[in-house]
């Protein structure tokens, strides 16, 4: 089989052919149909993950179909849709995992780092890790959505806004295109923070009901805590390295927060793409073949993809 996977820390993509791996126990082999290009990919081609080792090959943004099952697993076929997120697998000992809080488990696998991800033809995955694809999705339309959009969706729908509620989302990006869908469909107010005239049409486009062209740096969110309500949320998904600066009292002053969010569990997963078939939501891509990795990783990385690059495979 093809594989693209990353030989050393900081190294450039390599394409090499490997043995088809045979799934070992609690484990499913997927032939993989699409993998979403994360930017997050960048800890593993960057080696910014401890104890990561290599080579290893990226993608946490897969959608495909089981192809084999390892032993003892029983209740996922062969020739069943899933889809694979961050979200790896969970050790179900540790004291989050004890209380249920698999998100937050100690020992958390992340796919594409702690084991191979979607940038190949056939990968293993616990069965921990594998969400179910509704039959009506596209799989390269789907594949973004185990990332970018359970981020988005999950931290929305846990973020205490209510029907009705002004949501404002900050940047129509990979991200941010997604999130704009979701908050509409949602039943907010929603607006879209961009910068320049000419994303207000496609901020419409998406759902939007109000358009703020600001040129506050897309990077800072320290600006965005002045714009809060009364009993407002902040809720961090874009895992910027710039610092948040906020003096204490513009938090204290309306009972304020700030949250981050990272993407949720494979169940999450399965509500996701559940509710984009049932709303019609859709990623924005640009495909690329599996080939070509290194180039739409590079598109990724430049800021210039509408909005999610997605490799075919
Ligand atoms: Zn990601
Ligand atoms: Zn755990």
């Amino acid at each position: 089989m093809k594989v693209v996977q990353i030989p050393k820390a900081g190294a450039d993509f390599e394409l090499v052919e490997r043995q088809i791996p045979a799934p070992g126990s609690g484990h499913v082999r997927i032939r993989v149909q699409a993998c979403g290009v994360c930017h997050s990919d960048m800890v593993t081609k960057d080696g910014l993950f401890p104890g990561i080792s290599y080579p290893r090959v990226p993608g946490h943004e897969v959608a495909g179909v089981i192809d084999e099952v390892g032993a003892g697993v029983k209740d996922w076929k062969k020739g069943e849709r899933v889809g694979v997120g961050w979200h790896g697998g969970q050790d179900g000992t540790c004291p989050e995992c004890r209380r249920g809080d698999f998100a937050n488990c100690a020992n958390v696998k992340i796919c594409g780092i702690s084991y191979d991800g979607g940038y190949q033809e056939f990968m293993i995955a616990p069965i921990d890790a594998l969400a179910r694809m509704p039959e009506s999705l596209d799989p390269v339309e789907a594949a973004p959505l185990m990332c970018a959009g359970i981020t988005t969706f999950n931290a929305l729908r846990r973020s205490g806004a209510l029907p009705s509620d002004l949501v404002a989302i900050q940047g129509i990006g990979g991200l941010g295109h997604l999130a704009v869908q979701f908050a509409k469909k949602f039943g907010y107010r929603v607006a879209a923070i961009s910068r320049g005239l000419e994303n207000a049409a496609l901020a419409k486009k998406l759902g939007a009901d109000l358009y703020i062209d600001s040129n506050v740096s897309g990077k800072s969110m320290s600006a965005l805590v002045g714009g809060l309500g009364a009993n407002g949320t902040l809720l961090v998904v874009g895992a910027s390295m710039d610092p948040i600066e906020v003096p204490p009292i513009e938090l204290i002053l309306g009972r304020k927060r700030i949250q981050g969010w990272s993407a949720g569990i494979p169940t999450d997963s399965e509500d996701t793409l559940r509710f984009a078939e049932m709303t019609g939501i859709r990623p924005m891509i640009e495909k690329y073949p599996l080939m070509k990795a290194a180039e739409g990783y590079a598109r990724m990385m430049s800021g210039k993809a509408e909005f999610r690059v997605v490799l075919t495979i």
